[in-house]
């Protein structure tokens, strides 16, 4: 044990806890120190094919839609129970497999709650529809499951991702096989343990750690997989949705973003620096939807630059146990990632505000990073970090704002920064992007859909439309 955190971590595999079927393990690393605390048993395409089969057959036995809607609602209240007890082993893990800050940790799980009772308490509330015909004719729509759920989710939060899917599958009787993220696999056992007490019945859901192409491709590629949600990035998306294609079966696709604020120049400065920093520090940067782009009228571009270097310098930057502010990014590979991307921004001329290469220390510790005198081709204005990185853009007028906000592949967030309705309604009627968020950054959670446009991706997890995803509508049409 390294702290609280076990030496070895078996699959969730049709109720029960096994080895990898040929015995191999993955190791992981905590990147904070850059050492190896666990291992987990490495699930391959033998694995994804005995929880696939598991699922397959939870499905045909209807064992889920034997239950009433509220029952299974109330399986998800269970589920967020058995989360209580375990609150404390989980917060631990995120600090350690995951470089989270330890409230980070212990705030997971409570968003996992919410999810799970949100999406609990909407299971019996997705109505059909009653379809007038005139006399002698009945019509009814219902909302179908798909069948087996196939579920990949990303390292950066894998225990709210894989259980908000996880929920909405369920609920709409769909069953589950998640491929867990082989960087950070550790909070969904234990999700997986809360599942198990709470008495979901076996097969519906079965949790395996496996490596991306290996378990991942496999998973997505089974022939009893009816259903994908995938959370990632655009290029493995690329290549889970060619296998959908050769299947033809629906996905939910949630990838990456490249998300702009944009700063009117009457935006209160200070409450604004303070909402981006938070929206391109937290975690480390490490949010698909982080604010990771702020376009900011010339007029106050200095005075914004200038408090957002005071916000990045006032963060701590160190590891979760030690109460800091900002944690590790997840790997060498990463960090390695965000350091070639800012090598990149200066050889194209950009300046460094702050930041812009890895503390001297062991782990994976990225600074707050700005860069000012961007252009909006750069490439640092264009690919994601996933990191710490802020890039400043200025800009001269709103349509100047719109075609450079727009104008990146991505479209999953965007924020802007007024006191002027007029011109904050205008705004958010011009950007393409899943959500706008108007004088903070995140506004929203739990209840409002979230995803993406262009190659975000499509599909909205979060919300009530999230369930919409999981359903097929069956018409049934009787003549009297
Ligand atoms: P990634 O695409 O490398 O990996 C995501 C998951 O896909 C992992 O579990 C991985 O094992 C699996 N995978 C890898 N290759 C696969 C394959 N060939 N077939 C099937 N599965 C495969 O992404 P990442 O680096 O782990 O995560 C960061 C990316 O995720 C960023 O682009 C980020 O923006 C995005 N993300 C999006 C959201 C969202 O909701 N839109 C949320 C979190 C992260």
């Amino acid at each position: 044990m390294a702290g609280q955190v076990r030496d070895y971590w078996r699959n969730f595999i049709g109720g029960e806890w096994v080895d990898a079927a040929d015995g191999r393990s993955i190791p992981i690393v905590d990147p904070a120190s850059g050492e190896v605390i666990s291992e987990v048993a490495c699930g391959g395409a033998a694995d994804i094919d005995r929880a696939v089969a598991a699922a397959h057959r939870a499905f045909e036995s209807r064992v889920l839609l034997q239950m009433t809607p509220a029952e299974r609602g109330e399986l998800m209240f269970g589920i967020a129970k058995q989360l209580d007890g375990l609150a404390d082993e989980i917060a631990e893990v995120e600090v350690h497999d995951n470089g989270k800050t330890r409230p980070n940790g212990y705030k997971e799980v409570a968003l996992t709650q919410r999810y799970l009772r949100y999406y609990g308490g909407m299971a019996d509330k997705l109505e059909g529809r009653q379809i007038p015909l005139g006399d002698g004719v009945v019509d009814y729509t219902v909302h179908m499951p798909f069948g087996v759920s196939a579920q990949i989710v990303p390292w950066n939060g894998p225990l709210p991702v894989g259980a908000r899917s996880i929920a909405c599958a369920l609920i709409t009787g769909n069953t589950v096989v998640l491929k867990s993220p082989e960087d950070s696999p550790l909070s969904l056992f234990l999700f997986a343990e809360a599942c198990e007490r709470a008495g979901v019945p076996k097969g519906a859901l079965s949790i395996v750690c496996g490596y991306g192409a290996e378990a991942g491709a496999a998973l997505v590629s089974h022939r009893e997989v009816d259903h994908i949600v995938f959370t990632g990035s655009v290029e493995t998306g690329k290549s889970v949705l060619r296998a959908a294609a050769e299947r033809v079966i629906p996905c939910v696709m949630e990838l990456g973003g490249k998300s702009a604020g944009i700063v009117y120049r009457d935006a209160d400065l200070d409450r604004t620096a303070r909402n981006v920093a938070r929206g391109i520090f937290h975690h480390s940067g490490q949010i698909c939807s982080a604010a990771s782009r702020v376009l900011v009228h010339r007029s106050i571009h200095d005075v914004l630059v200038e408090k957002l270097r005071i916000e990045a310098g006032a963060r701590s930057v160190g590891p979760g146990i030690e109460g800091c502010d900002m944690g590790p990014v997840i790997s060498e590979k990463q960090l390695a990632r965000i350091e070639a991307l800012c090598r990149a921004g200066v050889q194209e001329g950009a300046k460094l505000a702050c930041g812009g290469r890895r503390l001297d220390r062991p782990g994976y510790f990225m600074p707050p990073t700005i860069f000012t005198g961007v252009a909006p081709q750069m490439r640092i204005a264009n690919d994601e970090f996933f990191g710490p990185v802020l890039v400043v853009i200025p800009f001269d007028t709103p349509e100047d704002a719109i075609r450079i906000a727009n104008g990146t592949d991505y479209g999953l967030a965007a924020g802007v920064f007024t006191d002027d309705l007029r011109l904050a309604h205008w705004t958010a009627d011009r950007l393409i992007a899943g959500q706008v968020y108007v004088n903070d950054w995140w506004v929203g959670g739990v209840e409002t859909p979230f995803g993406g446009a262009k190659r975000s991706g499509y599909g909205r997890e979060k919300g009530q439309e999230a369930l919409l995803g999981y359903v097929q509508t069956k018409n049934v049409g009787i003549r009297l």
